[in-house]
């Protein structure tokens, strides 16, 4: 996932109340646990086991701007100088939807998967295969081999 993204989901005065700190929200990936239980550990310098932790991982920095973690995620041939956020675009969910290879035991992979954002408010979604390579022992992300 290269798209440019927006910034961390607040919640503002809805229902349910707002976890103290992002470590202990829930993982904005959409599995049940934390984000310091799950993508935050990667975020902090743990390996991605597989292509959709990975994956995962990935949208979740997109979700906090961990603009870091995706630059040290992006294999250097495909890598960009930055990642710039945009400010209008709120990612909202993460569907995997197929996964390819990607395990301990491959060195290439990919993920099919559907992140939902809103544009300005309008709700909308990416629709991509993305392929990921080991790249000096860790997964990283190489390319889409489709977007919608
Ligand atoms: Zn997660």
């Amino acid at each position: 996932m290269s798209r440019r993204t927006s910034r961390p989901r607040r919640s503002t005065g809805t229902a349910a109340p707002a976890p103290r700190t992002m470590a202990d929200a829930p993982c904005p990936c959409g599995l049940p646990a934390t984000y310091a239980e799950c993508c935050g550990r990667l975020h902090a310098g743990a390996a991605a086991a597989t292509c959709e932790a990975l994956m995962r991982s990935r949208y979740t920095a997109f979700v906090v701007q961990d603009a870091a973690y995706l630059l040290r995620t992006w294999h250097p041939d495909t890598r960009p100088p930055t990642v710039d956020f945009d400010p209008g675009l709120r990612w909202t969910g993460l569907e995997i939807l197929a996964v390819t290879e990607g395990s301990p035991f491959h060195t290439t992979g990919t993920v099919t998967f559907r992140a939902h954002y809103t544009d300005d408010g309008r709700p909308d979604s990416l629709h991509e295969r993305s392929r990921f390579v080991r790249h000096e022992s860790h997964w990283v992300y190489a390319t889409a081999v489709f977007v919608e």
